[in-house]
């Protein structure tokens, strides 16, 4: 029997049309205008089409979205001076500075300029920490939005046998960890793993972070096993597809996301759901304050 498709899209819509319920309370309510800061430097195509698409997202919700465009020139230290200013800024409830940089800028540097009370993409070391150790925090939004999507299949995760291929700061590590946080076990796989089939087939829950195309083919999982495909690539026909491939594992599958149409919509979601965790926050402490 196909397995179920589950649509990142259709619960996206759901999620965001929450989001912008309770935006419109914190509006209403307390006078705070969510608003998100983005940073995109140089001229990566892909780039500006998620930046557009983050934006567009944004405004949707009411979450107001300032974008600042650089050229690849901005030197490190020009961009830690605009960070600097958006950490300062009360008006600013979630920093976003789009990745990748360009060469002669440190990523890692610059994501720990980032406050951490705003850092909503959740990439910045104190907040991977606090995630570690099960503190409230920004949870990275790609791994939070496909435990989103696990969770709304209503199946229970506890016990179950969880493969992450792929381990990435910003995908496979901290994904792995908020399966652990919900009591599955966890195999991670990389570039170095030995006989990744023997492993994979074994998978209750299989998720695909690795950016080859179609490289998870129907032997790779197990009858009856939830498919999870982070994987975007664009093939030579201009179309995007996932690590896995569909047509074969959606047969061998009870549940699998698309590609497109599948974690795509729900990594930006969350960080619709960030921003708004964050703006929260500081109408919470400005009600505090007040009283
Ligand atoms: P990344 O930093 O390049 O990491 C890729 C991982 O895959 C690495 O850990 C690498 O292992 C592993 N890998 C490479 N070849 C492998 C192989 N043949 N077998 C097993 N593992 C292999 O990529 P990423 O940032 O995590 O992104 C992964 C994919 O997800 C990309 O296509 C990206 O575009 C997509 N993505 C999608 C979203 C979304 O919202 N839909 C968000 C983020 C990323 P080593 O560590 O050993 O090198």
């Amino acid at each position: 029997m196909s397995a179920v498709i589950i649509s990142g899209k259709e619960l996206a819509t759901e999620k965001r049309s929450y989001i912008k319920e309770r935006v419109e309370q914190l509006i209403s309510s307390k006078s705070v205008q969510p608003t998100l800061a983005v940073i995109l430097v140089g001229d990566d195509p892909a780039s500006h089409s998620y930046v557009k698409a983050k934006k567009k997202a944004c405004e949707e919700a009411g979450i107001k979205c300032i974008v600042e465009q650089y050229p690849t020139s901005l030197t490190e230290s020009e961009l830690v001076n605009r960070i600097d200013d958006f950490n300062k800024d009360c008006a600013i409830d979630g920093i976003l500075v789009q990745l990748p940089l360009p060469k002669h800028i440190n990523e890692l540097a610059i994501i720990e300029k980032i406050s951490p009370e705003k850092d909503v993409d959740g990439f910045h070391p104190i907040n991977i920490g606090r995630m570690m150790i099960n503190q409230e925090t920004f949870l990275p939004c790609t791994p939070y939005g496909i435990l989103e999507m696990i969770k709304s299949l209503k199946v229970s995760i506890t016990g179950k046998h969880v493969v992450v291929i792929g381990r990435s700061n910003i995908v496979g590590k901290p994904v792995g960890q908020l399966f652990l946080k919900e009591d599955a076990t966890i195999t991670y796989c990389h570039s170095k793993t030995k006989n990744m089939e023997e492993i994979t087939k074994r998978a209750d829950i299989l998720i695909v972070a690795v950016g080859k195309p179609n490289i998870i083919t129907a032997n790779f999982v197990k009858d009856g096993a939830i498919v999870i495909d982070v994987g975007v690539n664009r093939l030579e026909n201009g179309k995007l597809c996932g690590d896995v491939n569909f047509q074969e594992v959606k047969e061998v599958a009870s549940y699998i996301t698309p590609v497109p149409g599948g974690v795509g919509p729900m990594t930006i979601t969350m960080l619709l759901q960030n921003t708004l965790q964050s703006a929260s926050k500081k109408a919470n402490k400005l009600s505090k304050s007040s009283t």
